[in-house]
């Protein structure tokens, strides 16, 4: 079994990047961001809730997130893997994976960096804003405050991961293909 998580600050690339590592792995997505607007969609209490934080550029409580997650890979035990998008986002978030992952003897297989500077990111996610639905990348200030929150509760993950040596950086900066050989690399890397 493969368990990617593919890490990034918002606008890295990470949706994108997933679709192809999709097509080509056959691994079941695994977006929290997707999961919530989808929730957010059906009007659900779940969805409410996690609005009053989305929509002010802020993380959703870890114990959410992580029950949503628990829940989706508890009935999934069947697929080759996961690829876990935009999830996990703070250490609690991370520590629980693991004691999920490792309960199933799954444990996550590495962590696949997408590096992109803070300029490019801005200019992205405003980009995005003009035609998704996304209210998130419209307002430039909840933009700056989805990367702040990124730069203080995010980044100690891929420490985590460091400390396990299953951190993987790749520059986010290159064309989608280009940024999308360089992931195939360490997943066919990691499947040896
Ligand atoms: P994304 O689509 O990954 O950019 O996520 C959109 C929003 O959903 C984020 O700004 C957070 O408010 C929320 N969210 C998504 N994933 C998580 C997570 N793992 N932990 C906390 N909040 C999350």
């Amino acid at each position: 079994m493969l368990n990617i998580v593919l890490f990034g600050p918002p606008g890295a690339g990470k949706g994108t990047q997933s679709e192809k590592l999709i097509a080509q792995y056959n691994l079941m997505h695994l977006s929290t961001g997707d999961i919530l607007r989808a929730e957010k969609k059906a009007g659900s209490p779940l969805g409410k809730q996690a609005q009053e934080y989305s929509d002010k550029g802020l993380l959703v409580p870890d114990a959410l997130v992580i029950a949503l997650i628990e829940d989706k890979i508890k009935h999934n035990k069947q697929v080759n893997g996961f690829i876990f998008d935009g999830f996990p986002r703070t250490v609690a978030q991370a520590s629980a994976l693991d004691t999920m992952l490792n309960e199933s003897s799954i444990p996550v297989s590495g962590m696949i960096a997408l590096e992109v500077n803070e300029d490019e990111l801005f200019v992205r996610l405003l980009k995005r804003g003009e035609t998704s639905d996304r209210p998130d990348d419209k307002d430039p200030a909840i933009i700056r405050q989805r990367i702040s929150v990124y730069n203080s509760e995010t980044t100690p993950v891929a420490g985590f991961y460091s400390a396990q040596k299953k951190y993987y950086g790749v520059d986010g900066m290159k064309s989608i293909d280009t940024v999308f050989e360089s992931i195939s690399d360490v997943v066919e890397a990691l499947k040896k």
